[in-house]
């Protein structure tokens, strides 16, 4: 299957109620090698009536939070959990988010990013129990938290949205969306890092490099000592704990 047929299928689907109020039901867009998948909730207005991901005022945010964080769209996929608008911006219901979910199934299986972001509640619920991530109750602290789950890594954030009808969200959701530039990419002193070499011998367990070196390698205070030159023991753990039983082993 190509993405070419998929995106076919979801201009003329007709699965559930809400082709029957839609202009356009939207497809993803952005790079088809994309590291990073952004999944929103559904189309808005401008996006049901031009037929393209976040234009308007959301997409205006969005592209501010993208541009402070370094990333641009064309190196990203952008998609919806519901690919029609949902009139009066209303909940989805779980049977049309149960229909039309097989797409965005589909254009994960075939973008196959790293990262996977929803954006806001329903999209993050969708993707926890895609990934059998499930949270026993759902808090909004819940956002900017990365989650590990088969071979991706979930970080859920904020709507852009949510920054029009309140700006006292500004501050947090520039500081979360800065971590998709660095949850993209590894970091730079992985190749070199004692704990690769740990962790390739097993003595190191997997958390640590997925949640700091493939992860949030710019929290690693590993990190921080090496780009200034800062002398530390390689038992070291990035959290800036020491490992004694690393200790034991180094050099062995
Ligand atoms: Fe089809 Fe999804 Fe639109 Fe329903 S919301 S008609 S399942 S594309």
């Amino acid at each position: 299957m190509k993405i070419e047929d998929l995106n076919k299928e979801i201009r003329t689907c007709k699965k559930c109620g809400l082709y029957k109020t839609r202009i356009n039901s939207l497809c993803g867009e952005g790079a088809l090698n994309a590291k990073l998948i952004l999944v929103a909730q559904a189309p808005g207005e401008n996006e049901d009536r031009e037929g393209r991901m976040f234009i308007g005022p959301s997409g205006k945010v969005l592209d501010e939070l993208l541009n402070e964080a370094g990333v641009t769209r064309r190196e990203i996929y952008m998609t919806n959990l519901v690919k029609c608008f949902l009139p009066k911006y209303r909940k989805p219901k779980q049977e049309e988010i149960q229909t039309c979910s097989q797409y965005l199934d589909r254009e994960i299986a075939l973008i196959d990013p790293k990262v996977i972001v929803p954006l806001g509640y329903y999209s993050a619920m969708y993707i926890f129990k895609k990934y059998k991530r499930l949270i026993p109750e759902f808090k909004s602290d819940i956002f900017g938290k990365l989650l590990l789950a088969e071979d991706k890594k979930i970080f859920p954030l904020s709507h852009p949205a949510a920054l029009l009808y309140n700006k006292s969200f500004k501050e947090i959701m520039f500081k979360n969306y800065e971590k998709l530039k660095i949850l993209s990419e590894d970091c730079k002193w992985y190749p070199l890092c004692p704990m690769k070499r740990f962790y390739e011998e097993g003595r190191l367990g997997r958390e640590w490099i997925e949640l700091y070196c493939k992860g949030d390698w710019q929290s690693c205070i590993r990190y921080y000592m090496e780009e200034n030159g800062k002398p530390h023991p390689d038992w070291m753990l990035p959290d800036g704990s020491f490992d004694e039983r690393l200790k034991q082993c180094y050099g062995k």
